[in-house]
């Protein structure tokens, strides 16, 4: 508003910045809320194996069901989380009714779940991740444990201390979102990785040369480590395709199945597992 302009301009931005805060707190009460009153739910997509086409795993993906807003996705409220330190409580609920949910299903199926770069900082992270397990009673090789590479903006010892111990119990540690961000092939080598998850924004410019170039160089340096790849996001069958022909070993995307109720995802892992 032009009234707002000069020295009045400060007092706009006052209150301009005062509103951000206010309906931030509120939201992040909310959240509190939903976490301790079943207020989230999961839905969970699944990853297809190449060539052979069944579903080895199936992602959890967190949903925020609000009273008013509706269904909120996690883009919208776990950077919120991750400032006022409920994360902490979210990851773990997530983690539990992870867990809870794969017990259920065929022992070759694996149930992947995305962890905050500030919950492996919590000294609890370790006993969380096992309370997780004995409670659903998850054999812990069924566990993933997906984590973006900008976690290892700071390449630490403490990082690498905890993802050892996650190994060291069977759990498998997967590298989400490669090739964005902060990556560098030096945490490759610092760190021993069971999958890399190939970032949708290379896949979706599938068939262009540049991508397709970059997709085909990960692919190589993966098989040279001996380490699994999978491609986030395929949406169309030339995609699909041409991962294939690229040697890529598991797939996720819109093309093979949307994320889905865990009533959904149970028919569909007693079809195509
Ligand atoms: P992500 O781990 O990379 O998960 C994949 C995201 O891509 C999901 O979005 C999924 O719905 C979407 N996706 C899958 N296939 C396709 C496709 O073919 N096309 C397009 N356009 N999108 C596709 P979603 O569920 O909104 O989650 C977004 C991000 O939020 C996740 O990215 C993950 O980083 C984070 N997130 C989700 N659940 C959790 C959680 O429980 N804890 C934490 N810390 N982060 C979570
Ligand atoms: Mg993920
Ligand atoms: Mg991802
Ligand atoms: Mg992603």
């Amino acid at each position: 508003r032009a009234k707002s302009q000069g020295r009045n301009g400060f007092q706009f931005f006052d209150a301009a910045l005062r509103d951000e805060i206010q309906t931030r707190a509120r939201l992040g009460n909310e959240l509190r809320t939903a976490i301790a009153s079943s207020g989230l739910t999961l839905h969970f997509q699944p990853l297809y194996s190449m060539p052979a086409n069944r579903i080895s795993a199936c992602e959890a993906l967190v949903r925020w069901h609000h009273p008013t807003h509706g269904m909120v996705p996690p883009d919208q409220f776990v950077g919120l989380a991750e400032e006022n330190g409920l994360i902490h409580d979210l990851g773990e609920w997530v983690l539990r009714a992870a867990c809870q949910e794969a017990a259920d299903w065929p022992e070759q199926v694996k149930i992947a779940v995305n962890v905050s770069p500030i919950q492996l900082r919590n000294p609890r992270f370790l006993s969380i991740v096992e309370g997780a397990l004995a409670c659903s009673g998850l054999a812990p090789h069924r566990l993933e444990i997906e984590i973006t590479e900008n976690i290892f903006v700071q390449n630490s010892a403490a990082n690498r201390h905890i993802l050892q111990q996650l190994g060291r119990i069977g759990c498998s540690i997967v590298l989400d979102d490669f090739g964005t961000g902060y990556s560098s092939l030096g945490y490759l080598r610092s760190f021993q990785f069971q999958k890399i998850k190939i970032d949708r924004s290379f896949v979706q410019e599938l068939p262009e040369r540049s991508a397709s170039g970059i997709i085909q160089a990960i692919i190589s340096l993966a098989q040279s480590m001996d380490i699994p790849i999978t491609a986030e996001g395929v949406e169309t069958h030339d995609q699909w395709a041409h991962l294939n022909d690229l040697g890529c070993n598991q797939v996720q995307g819109f093309l093979l199945g949307r994320p889905q109720p865990s009533d959904v995802i149970r028919q569909s892992i007693l079809s195509y597992a």
